[in-house]
């Protein structure tokens, strides 16, 4: 008879931002400089990355400029990005060890969505901005998952972390943008690469760096060997914050 404890099982939560991380380029961005006016759609991209905009406003701002265009014409676009080919290395390592895998966007589901059924990985759950079409020609962007208090972003992805882990769980978030500052601020484990890596730097939050998913899965592998893994204490008391402000 086995009477031992049996050592409680680590539960993994992984949060992955879209633009920029899983895709080496910013599709959304692209996209306006594209089929918008090129340079008020920079101006538009600039005022967004210096917060003067709101993601909200940004976005409604870019899709005023956006000429004209098919969904078939955006979809062929979409196609021609490429993603970090070692994103699959990711997807094999959560399932293998059955970690729950979440793309958190600001970007818009339909691209999203695009590149996912290309790369045979739709099963990934995805919560991000969509796109209507209002029979003018042009889609219309909508933000299912805007936070009621907080403005700054258009997909508060803040909440997506907190509703999808558990105190107990280990939070692992990758990104690389601005969109991804507040999030992996609940996080456990941070892999930031560009703008994100660079408020990690200047406000002293623990982070790994990363260039590729490579990295990423290797230094998972090494994390999770680890006979002890201690969560982040800001992050904790971060979240208990939240708890507070209900
Ligand atoms: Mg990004």
């Amino acid at each position: 008879m086995n009477i031992g404890l049996e050592p409680l099982k680590r539960v993994y939560k992984i949060f992955v931002d879209f633009d920029g991380t899983i895709t080496k380029q910013d599709i959304g961005e692209q996209l306006f400089l594209q089929y918008g006016d090129t340079e008020k759609a920079e101006a538009i991209i600039k005022r967004i990355s210096s917060r003067e905009l709101t993601f909200v406003e940004g976005w409604k701002a870019l899709f005023e400029i956006l000429h004209s265009v098919s969904i078939d014409e955006l979809t062929n676009f979409v196609h021609s990005f490429e993603i970090d080919k070692a994103f699959h290395r990711l997807v094999s390592f959560a399932r293998e060890h059955q970690i729950e895998m979440i793309i958190l966007s600001d970007g818009f589901e339909f691209y999203i969505r695009t590149i996912l059924e290309r790369e045979n990985i739709a099963d990934i759950t995805v919560y991000s901005n969509r796109l209507i079409e209002n029979g003018s020609g042009k889609p219309k962007p909508v933000f299912p998952y805007r936070d009621e208090e907080c403005k700054d972003c258009a997909n508060c992805k803040r909440n997506h972390v907190i509703e999808n882990s558990g105190d107990d769980e280990f939070t692992i978030y990758i990104g690389n943008g601005s969109s991804d500052v507040c999030p992996a601020q609940y996080c456990d484990f941070i892999f930031a690469k560009d703008s994100l890596r660079k408020f990690c730097e200047k406000e002293k939050v623990t982070f790994f760096p990363y260039d590729n998913f490579n990295d990423v899965v290797s230094k998972l592998e090494t994390l999770f060997a680890k006979k002890r893994l201690k969560k982040r204490h800001q992050a904790e008391l971060r979240r208990k914050n939240l708890y507070k402000l209900g």
